[in-house]
């Protein structure tokens, strides 16, 4: 009985929040910021990681009480098990296809009318059913607004998508365009929530993306980017038409091959456009994606870092790991050329909290978010960030809707803020999207799956470090650029690392 109510106790403290996370920011002012001072690069490194070691057990307590406590419904139970026996080995290609097939075409989803019900039952956790297209779309964006409230009123920021891959015809990328300036102006009349912050994918903006990048072509370079840039600047336009309105745009970063040119493209339309592309406050309303997982994304981001100084801006950047990476090895292969890609995990999670660390150190020119579910790599943003006495509030985290919820739960009782990535769309749509999904959860070496599952070996030990010839020298890189911010805050030149 005692123990009963110690454990209510317990799951009940770990429930309260310590600060009002989610809804209070898309941005906060661009105010100068100062970073401390520190001793040596070398001990603040060491002071940090200490720090991530006392985050992570204090991450994994909070976790273990509520995947104690919190027992899921039958029903939730039921789904975990059939999405592990679809994605199971020899079922796994027969069930990615049979999605995959279903979201392509109309005429299977006829065929196979009974069976759409349990498929949209399986996916439903993942994808929050609206209807994108047709007659009643403008109508079906106001049910967002009612989960963007809720999720708020549960400390949670939202970032709504369009789920779906790319657009497979000029008319689909119109009614891409056209789902996203309905959620602005609706949202513009609408008072019930305080802020928009939604992401979108170029691929799904402009019909046939590869034409931007066309080396053989360069007019239809010139008219591909053209369109895309002004694509993005009549929804900056619509989200101006209060400028008052907290309203941001975020570029999904796709694969390797688009990536210079979506941060070109990005520049170029805050450049060409720049009272249309920040808010009443300075705020940059548009921001980018770096994937951790590029070899170059550390060069990326101190570039963005420096044009943002040049502009006396912050440039919003999402840093996540990168999803491609089955696709962009198969292509460096078949290009006969390096992989983009380090060649070892622990080389992204080292990258990865390289980046995170240069990100938090230049806090007046960078206004970062961290999209991971890696509860090492969230343990060593919250270790930088204390150690650099930055607020934990200004702090964001982003996980995908329907994944590691008690994650979130966790994070947001610590008094960090959390931003869920919700793809909205049809299920038709979605359908690849969810694919996708099962088969993280479904991988048991997966950190999500096993963090789920209550095994967290796999985040403590050493931190993560480059490894291997090729990934031990192109990570010096951002060691280096990490050691020079350091003794920017460090005159003491006695110090060097
Ligand atoms: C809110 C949100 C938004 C996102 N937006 C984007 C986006 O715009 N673009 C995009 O590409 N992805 C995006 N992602 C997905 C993201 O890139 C990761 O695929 C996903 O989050 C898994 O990484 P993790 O840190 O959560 O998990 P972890 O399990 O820690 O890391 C898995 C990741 O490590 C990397 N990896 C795995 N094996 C290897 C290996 N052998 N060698 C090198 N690297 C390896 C891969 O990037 C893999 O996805 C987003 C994720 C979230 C949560």
């Amino acid at each position: 009985m005692i123990r009963t109510a110690i454990k209510i106790l317990i799951v009940m403290l770990c429930m309260l929040p310590t600060a009002q996370a989610g809804s209070s920011e898309i941005h906060s002012a661009p105010t100068a910021r100062s970073i401390p001072s520190v001793d040596s690069p070398n001990l603040f490194l060491r002071q940090v990681e200490n720090s991530t070691m006392w985050k992570l057990g204090a991450i994994e307590k909070r976790l273990q009480v509520r995947l104690e406590s919190e027992e899921p419904a039958f029903s939730d139970q039921l789904r975990t098990k059939l999405i592990r026996l679809s994605m199971w080995g020899p079922l796994a290609g027969f069930s990615q296809w049979t999605l995959e097939t279903l979201g392509d075409s109309a005429t299977a989803r006829r065929l196979l009318f009974f069976a759409m019900p349990f498929v949209k039952w399986m996916s439903s956790p993942f994808i929050f059913p609206v209807e994108t297209e047709g007659a009643d779309a403008a109508k079906e964006v106001n049910t967002a607004f009612s989960l963007i409230s809720k999720l708020h009123g549960q400390g949670l920021g939202v970032s709504l998508d369009n789920v779906g891959d790319a657009s497979l015809s000029p008319q689909e990328a119109l009614n891409y365009r056209l789902y996203y300036r309905t959620l602005i102006e609706n949202f513009i009349e609408n008072e019930s929530t305080p802020e928009l912050a939604v992401s979108l994918k170029l691929s799904a903006l402009v019909h046939n993306l590869k034409r931007a990048v066309d080396k053989t072509d360069p007019a239809r370079v010139r008219a591909s980017r053209n369109e895309i840039k002004s694509a993005l600047k009549e929804l900056l336009k619509t989200a101006s038409s209060d400028r008052n309105k907290r309203i941001f745009i975020r570029i999904d970063m796709e694969e390797y091959a688009f990536k210079d040119m979506t941060l070109e493209i990005f520049r170029e339309v805050v450049e060409e456009n720049p009272s249309l592309a920040t808010d009443a406050e300075g705020n940059l309303r548009l921001g980018v994606v770096i994937q951790a997982y590029l070899r170059d994304s550390a060069k990326d981001v101190v570039e963005l870092g420096k044009w943002a100084a040049k502009r006396h801006v912050r440039v919003p950047i999402r840093l996540v790991k990168g999803a491609y990476l089955v696709h962009e090895r198969e292509q460096a292969a078949k290009e006969n050329r390096q992989s983009p890609v380090w060649n070892y995990k622990p080389s992204t999670d080292a990258n990865y909290e390289g980046i995170c660390g240069y990100m938090l150190l230049n806090p007046n020119t960078i206004e970062p978010a961290f999209a991971t579910h890696n509860i090492r790599s969230i343990a060593r943003v919250m270790a930088l960030a204390e150690n650099l006495e930055l607020p934990k509030k200004d702090i964001e985290f982003q996980m995908l809707y329907g994944m590691g919820g008690p994650i979130k739960k966790v994070i947001v009782a610590m008094g960090y803020s959390m931003r869920e990535y919700i793809p909205a769309g049809s299920l038709a749509r979605g359908l690849k999207y969810a694919g996708r999904r099962f088969r993280e959860l479904s991988n048991s070496d997966n950190a999500l799956a096993r963090t789920m599952r209550g095994d967290f070996s796999f985040a403590s030990g050493s931190p993560p470090a480059f490894i291997g010839e090729e990934d031990l020298k192109d990570g010096e890189y951002i060691q280096k650029r990490l050691n020079e911010v350091l003794m920017r805050n460090n005159p003491d030149p006695r110090t060097k690392p």
